[in-house]
């Protein structure tokens, strides 16, 4: 199967409706084609009914000097953007990459991510929006978030959407690098929405589904006398036992087979 054909096919499911992970325009998928280029959606179409046109092929490096500019003039930076995105693209089309482009370049230059997955989780965002989005990243619940999710995960302030946003992020990726020695699968952003990282659009749509999965069991807790977090202990042995990480092995199998 082609990566974009695959990529399509994530959007399709991420924006089915009935999932509740994302409706009308909202979010975005994006695939790593080579080392420097990816796959986006483009700006403004829906990820339910998007066809292979909607999808605009950038160069990441491109995108990414937008964040070594430091003008604060406005509309300075507005058409400055609006060139780069245009000179970002790969082949010459009308539709312009999503405005979140400079958010997926960002997260393919600092970690080895093949796929990301945007989204609006109705769960994480009831949680994300609410006094307690702290609560997402305090502990983890169950053994089989940990599979997906990993024992970690990364909550990022609400920021300014655009170059804003990708610096916050960028700065929040390395100092989980720091402290994980590995880059986080799930980045929520308060007041906003989900990230995934991911090495495949079918592990990207896991760890979106799983991520919902979790928000929700943890809404649930807060009307059952508040979460009962599995004890560190508990995460690291899970982390680290032979049936989950064969788990994680066959995932990555089927990560490779779905590339094939
Ligand atoms: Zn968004």
């Amino acid at each position: 199967m082609d990566d974009r054909e695959a990529l399509l096919t994530l959007a399709h499911q991420l924006g089915d409706s009935s999932k509740a992970l994302a409706i009308s325009a909202e979010g975005n998928v994006s695939a790593r084609l080579g080392e420097d280029t990816m796959s986006i959606k483009a700006s403004g179409c829906s990820m339910a009914s998007m066809t292979v046109q909607d999808l605009v092929d950038v160069r990441i490096s491109t995108l990414t000097t937008l964040l070594a500019r430091t003008t604060t003039d406005e509309e300075t930076q507005d058409d400055h953007t609006r060139s780069i995105y245009e000179a970002s693209k790969m082949k010459s089309t009308a539709r312009t990459p999503s405005v979140e482009a400079i958010l997926h370049a960002t997260l393919y230059e600092a970690t080895e991510a093949t796929v990301i997955a945007h989204t609006h989780p109705t769960a994480v965002n009831a949680l994300g929006c609410s006094q307690q989005s702290q609560l997402l990243v305090e502990g983890m619940l169950f053994p089989d978030a940990i599979v997906l999710m990993g024992s970690r995960q990364l909550l990022i302030p609400y920021t300014d959407p655009g170059i804003p946003l990708a610096r916050v992020v960028r700065a929040g990726v390395q100092e989980f690098f720091d402290s994980e020695g590995t880059a986080p699968r799930v980045i929520y952003l308060a007041n906003h929405g989900l990230f995934v990282l991911a090495t495949s659009p079918s592990e990207a749509l896991q760890i979106t589904e799983m991520a919902n999965k979790n928000a929700t069991i943890l809404l649930g807790t807060l009307a059952a006398g508040g979460p009962n977090f599995l004890s560190p202990d508990h995460v690291r042995r899970i982390d680290s036992r032979p049936d989950e990480l064969y788990r994680r092995g066959k995932l990555a199998t089927a990560r490779r087979s779905s590339y094939g």
